[in-house]
């Protein structure tokens, strides 16, 4: 008896509602239920300001938001939502005088982001981030690293405010990017249990092309599944508050990731929200260049990037990226088994998928000198330019200097720069690596050059004159 009294103080349980904890009623523990954790919904609610009314008569609770109306009733999994019958995981309950209703309902109902951590017994739970219509331009500074907290109060958009629609959500090489007919200024944060990155776009909706090719269910829910990325499990999108328009995108993670926020300065209708590593979790050695020990010849692993069913993005006419990948990195096979000094090794020479472990592996396992991985991009019709990734290792970003210089000069392209981002594999290879995306897909001109036979070729010997000098092979 004594021990289960003590045990039960030991994991008193917590309610934060954006970040600021809400004392719960006298004695109301919250429980886990066959997996779903039960609030008081009184407390939280009106902390949100909205306006609660118990009839104890027909055991139900009704609350009243700005524009919704929730009716919950005691033991019953149906709730009346503006007038609709919405079913609950669990039916709400009475405790204490209290009623406790499933968390899902909550994040579902209200809007809200939940986050429960079963160790530490405690629920948090996160408002939608909405902004107020600004009426003069108001510099806000780009953010970067997590930040939770959110105003709590209901501010007013007024009618006659102009969305910005999204046009297309993308997830491909370690970055999010959303294409929008409008600039905003998206409201970020990273949660945990399980890890995301949610990113809120005030004053937006969905294209009607958006609705049309990238599917939204009649909730106006929709989901883009991401492979090949073993740090992302998904992408999910909704519109996630009608009044004033709000469309949310969750990055679901398999492990926590630190993030930067990209606008480009020339077009703030392209959000690009990069994947970084967490600091100090394994942040891989710096790993000497190691001279090759076989005959002296220097070892260079070449990888088109996707290939067989993984066709990577699809440019405007409807070409693929992996058969522009193939296509110059047979090129560079055709230069490089010219050159005596150079052992050269291929991840793929045909339409097939070797798996981004497969190909880091491969070039690991090789003892390779140096790692060049083959792309184009693809992004908003405007977006266009060569640029060259390497991953924190000094070596890479070396490698990555000399070979983007030659990079630029064989396209001709917009330079987009030299950049550090943790793509698999110039993150997971140990030898100085880089990853080239040569030109956009998805911007006309530079999609008409990049499939031609001219600018393949001027590539594809661009590789190999970066390769070369990177090595000292004259
Ligand atoms: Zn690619």
């Amino acid at each position: 008896m004594l021990l289960s009294g003590q045990s039960h103080a030991a994991t008193e349980s917590r309610l934060f509602l954006d970040g600021k904890e809400l004392s719960l009623p006298e004695k109301v523990e919250i429980e886990n239920l066959d997996g779903n954790v039960m609030i008081p919904i009184r407390v939280v609610v009106e902390n949100l300001g909205f306006k609660v009314t118990w009839n104890q008569k027909s055991q139900s609770v009704k609350i009243e938001q700005r524009d919704k109306v929730v009716q919950l009733v005691v033991n019953d999994l149906m709730a009346t939502v503006d007038g609709k019958q919405e079913s609950l995981n669990a039916a709400p309950l009475l405790r204490k005088g209290s009623v406790v209703v499933p968390i899902r309902f909550v994040s579902e109902q209200m809007g809200m982001e939940v986050d429960w951590n079963n160790v530490d017994k405690v629920v948090s739970l996160i408002t939608p981030v909405i902004e107020p219509t600004i009426k003069e331009p108001v510099k806000v500074p780009p953010t970067t690293g997590s930040g939770t907290s959110s105003p709590t109060t209901a501010p007013v958009v007024e009618p006659s405010v102009m969305l910005s629609q999204v046009n297309t959500i993308q997830f491909s090489e370690n970055q999010l990017k959303i294409s929008l007919s409008a600039s905003v200024q998206p409201k970020i944060s990273r949660l945990t249990g399980p890890d995301r990155i949610v990113l809120d776009l005030p004053n937006t909706m969905f294209s009607d092309s958006f609705r049309a090719s990238q599917g939204l269910d009649n909730k106006l829910n929709g989901r883009l599944e991401v492979s090949g990325y073993p740090d992302v499990s998904g992408v999910r999108y909704s519109l996630f508050s009608s009044s004033p328009s709000t469309v949310r995108v969750v990055i679901d993670l398999n492990s926590a990731k630190k993030y930067t926020l990209l606008t480009e300065t020339t077009d703030s209708t392209l959000i690009t929200v990069q994947l970084r590593e967490e600091d100090s979790v394994n942040i891989d050695p710096i790993v000497p260049n190691v001279p090759a020990v076989n005959d002296g010849r220097k070892k260079v692993v070449i990888d088109a990037g996707h290939g067989g069913s993984d066709p990577g993005a699809t440019s405007i006419s409807k070409k693929m990226e992996k058969d522009f990948t193939l296509a110059v990195a047979l090129k560079v096979e055709q230069l490089l088994l010219q050159e005596p000094a150079i052992e050269l090794i291929m991840t793929r020479n045909s339409d097939v998928y070797p798996t981004l472990q497969d190909r880091v592996d491969l070039a690991n396992n090789m003892n390779a000198d140096v790692f060049v991985s083959i792309h184009a991009d693809s992004f908003s019709p405007t977006a266009n330019g060569s640029q060259t990734f390497y991953y924190q290792r000094t070596n890479s970003k070396a490698f990555a200097n000399v070979i983007h210089k030659y990079l630029i000069k064989a396209t001709g392209f917009k330079d987009r720069g030299v950049t550090e981002n943790g793509f698999f594999v110039i993150k997971k290879t140990k030898m100085p690596a880089v990853l080239l995306e040569v030109g956009f897909l998805s911007n006309s001109d530079n999609e008409a050059l990049l499939f031609t036979e001219e600018l393949q070729n001027k590539v594809a010997q661009g590789i190999v004159n970066g390769i070369k000098e990177y090595l000292g092979i004259k």
